[in-house]
Parts: structure tokens; C-alpha cells; sequence
């Protein structure tokens, strides 16, 4: 009995350990601008707009080589929120490309799927 809780401690452990080496991006710099950067890089978020914050645009973390670029703005049809805390709500899920599927808290990237690691 207390071998097999062991052995379901050790696999949860392990479980972990390779949740964290294949989906999660620590860290993301989130820089704020008035303009669109000349050069994106992997692992920069930038926060675009003047006094009201229009738009938030970065590399795919699944490193596709696309920009994503998330409306701030009231009024589209796809919104979404950034507080300033390296958090963005709701989830990104992108519709073409390589339709990654992630959420953005406290500067961690969390994939929701397994498009990383095609
Ligand atoms: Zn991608």
C-alpha cells in the first residue's frame, strides 16, 4: 500500500517536471510602445497604444514565425483584456496557422494543446 502511493507520487512528480520542460515559457518581457516594434522577438510581448492601449502583439510562442496581434479596443467582435500584470484574458486561440491554443498569466505561457511540439 505505501509502496504504490510512492509510486503515484514519483509519477506526479515526473508528470510535472515534463509539464514544465515542454509547455510553459517563463517569463515573458512585456514592453510597452506607442508603435508597432521594427523586430519581433521570441519572448517579447509588446503592449501597443498611445494613452489607451489598442493592441497587444508578439511572436507565436509555439515559435511559428506568425504575429499575433490581440485587440484592447471595445467594440470588435474578439476583445481582450491586459491589467498590467503580465496577464491577458481571456485565452489565445488562434484560428489559422498553427491554431495554438494558450493563455498568458503572470508572464507564463501555458499551451493548451500539443502544437509545440510538432
Ligand atoms: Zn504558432
Amino acid at each position: 500500500m505505501v509502496t504504490s502511493n510512492n509510486d503515484c507520487f514519483r509519477n506526479w512528480i515526473n508528470r510535472l517536471w515534463v509539464g514544465i520542460g515542454s509547455k510553459m515559457i517563463s517569463n515573458l518581457y512585456f514592453v510597452e510602445s506607442k508603435e508597432k516594434p521594427e523586430e519581433y522577438k521570441i519572448g517579447v510581448v509588446w503592449v501597443i497604444g498611445d494613452e489607451t492601449k489598442e493592441v497587444i502583439s508578439f511572436l507565436c510562442p509555439c515559435k511559428c514565425g506568425d504575429i499575433i496581434n490581440l485587440n484592447l479596443l471595445p467594440g470588435a467582435s474578439e476583445r481582450w483584456k491586459y491589467r498590467g500584470n503580465k496577464t491577458i484574458t481571456p485565452s489565445i486561440k488562434r484560428k489559422t496557422g498553427c491554431m495554438s491554443n494558450f493563455t498568458i498569466t503572470g508572464g507564463m505561457i501555458k499551451f493548451h494543446n500539443d502544437v509545440e511540439n510538432r
